[in-house]
């Protein structure tokens, strides 16, 4: 039945996007050797910067200055997320849309594209698919339609939470989807999602306003601004932000960034717990499109090195929108999850077609590596690729969700379950060469942690993984 959603805002909303503000800071800021130090060593003691501080390291330009910023965001890194890089994939539900985003190939009033939703049957034989490449974690993402109603949405989460192919099951389900009333954000967290993913796209108005046309819904601003605050509301303590880079200026879109997550900490006590920065792709029909503001890969380092010291604590998501080489370096500058093995075709992972059809998904993937691949590579940058899911399954999430929080948590606990999930994945799904380059990794990783009873818990549930259990952590 077609969803008819209540437009009711969040008690007390406003545009927290303070333009002239962000406006006058970028233009009057300027680049400071001494100020700058400053704040990478406030950020290295994990503090959140302020607007005015994120305008000083966006003032940099000079290239001692990039590469201190680089080093800094490297650093900060290690010290709050060790090296961990959690691993997830797209799943796409429905690609019908009501809107139309001059940037998006899912866009209403594109005929070419072939408009499909997968239905119960077709989800389960996708995520049996993707399980038995080792996914652990998904993002469900869904068009804009009035037939993706809350109960729609919480029916494909219920789907794919009760597939289990062989060993495997996902264990966390995140949501990309349209911004929903206070009582739609209701009926989809009680099936037990993680995060719930809205991206204002940009957070400069003029520009808003030309790629969104104000008869769609996502053409009002302030309801989608708005978004995570009704998630909020409706129960959702988990949200991820984010911003479309290339529909304006990138320093303007930061501090749109750090706007919202300081709107959210100041709202709610709670921040975003992921921020994405994903650049347009080549989309269908994208050929004509006035895009004047594309992010060159130096300023999206810049960017992403920036993010990371201005809001240490908030995850940062890097897709496979980026090509292996920008992955490359990016991934060192703080980024905390990516996906991987990622297939944007409706229906495309049980398929297995390894070619991309723009009149078929949402955008080009600019990563099209295997999951197994992406492993290896991982562990040869010097991470450990982790499915860990254990935080949000124990309960912490929102204000309870401590890793950071407490000191020594991620050595005790996010290492050793990530461990112990790469366990996992080399026994029931890597390639022999992956298998022994982990089983390596594995080993070097234990041999730095103390001896002592914590040391010997580890040993004993990777005995028990390598005897046949599954789904230990700590
Ligand atoms: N339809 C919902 C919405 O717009 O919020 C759900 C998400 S949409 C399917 C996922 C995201 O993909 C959008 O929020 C947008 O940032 C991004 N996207 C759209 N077109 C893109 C393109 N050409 N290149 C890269 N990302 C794109
Ligand atoms: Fe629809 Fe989302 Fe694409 Fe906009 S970005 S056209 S809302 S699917």
């Amino acid at each position: 039945m077609a969803y008819k959603m209540d437009r009711t805002l969040s008690n007390g909303a406003f545009d927290f996007i303070d333009a002239q503000k962000i406006e006058s800071l970028l233009s009057s800021t300027k680049e400071d050797k001494v100020r700058y130090r400053e704040l990478f060593a406030k950020s290295l003691e994990k503090n959140p910067l302020s607007l005015e501080e994120t305008a000083a390291l966006l003032s940099i330009k000079s290239e001692e200055g990039r590469q201190e910023l680089f080093q800094a965001a490297r650093d900060l890194k290690k010290i709050v997320y060790g090296n961990r890089i959690v691993l997830f994939a797209p799943l796409y539900i429905g690609n019908l849309c009501i809107n139309d985003c001059a940037y998006c190939g899912f866009k209403k009033s594109l005929k070419t594209t072939i408009r499909k939703t997968l239905s119960r049957e077709e989800i389960i034989q996708e995520v049996t698919a993707l399980e038995d490449e080792g996914q652990k974690r998904l993002i469900l993402v869904f068009g804009e339609s009035p037939l993706y109603s809350p109960e729609f949405i919480a029916n494909c989460v219920r789907t794919v939470y009760s597939v289990h192919s062989k060993n495997g099951s996902i264990r966390r389900v995140n949501i990309n989807a349209a911004p929903l009333d206070v009582a739609g954000y209701k009926t989809i967290k009680a099936e037990g999602i993680g995060t719930y993913q809205i991206f204002q796209e940009t957070y400069h108005r003029p520009s808003y306003a030309k790629y969104h046309p104000a008869n769609t819904v996502k053409g009002d601003f302030l309801w989608r601004l708005d978004g995570l605050d009704r998630a909020f509301e409706g129960g959702i303590d988990d949200l991820g932000i984010g911003a479309l880079i290339g529909l304006y200026d990138w320093r303007f879109e930061v501090m749109g960034l750090v706007s919202h997550a300081i709107h959210l900490k100041d709202r709610f006590g709670v921040g975003p717990h992921t921020i994405s920065f994903p650049r347009i792709q080549p989309a269908n029909g994208l050929e004509e499109l006035d895009l004047p503001y594309r992010c060159g890969d130096e300023d999206f380092k810049q960017l992403v090195a920036t993010l990371r010291l201005a809001v240490p604590y908030t995850g940062m998501i890097m897709t496979a929108r980026e090509n292996p080489a920008v992955r490359n370096e990016v991934i060192h500058f703080g980024v905390s999850q990516i996906d991987a093995g990622t297939h944007l075709e409706i229906g495309g992972y049980s398929e297995k077609n390894d070619g991309q059809n723009l009149e078929r998904e949402q955008f080009q993937v600019g990563d099209t590596r295997g999951l197994d691949e992406a492993a290896r590579w991982l562990m040869k940058e010097g991470f450990i690729p982790s499915f860990c899911t254990s935080c949000y399954r124990s309960g912490r999430t929102g204000e309870h969700f401590m890793e950071f929080a407490i000191p020594g948590f991620i050595k005790k606990f996010c290492t050793p379950n990530a461990l112990l999930t790469l366990a996992e994945f080399l026994q029931d799904y890597a390639s022999e060469e992956t298998k022994a380059q982990g089983n390596i990794l594995i080993q070097k990783e234990l041999d730095g942690i103390e001896e002592g009873p914590w040391k010997e818990k580890i040993k004993e549930r990777l005995k028990k993984i390598s005897e046949g259990e599954r789904d230990l952590r700590l």
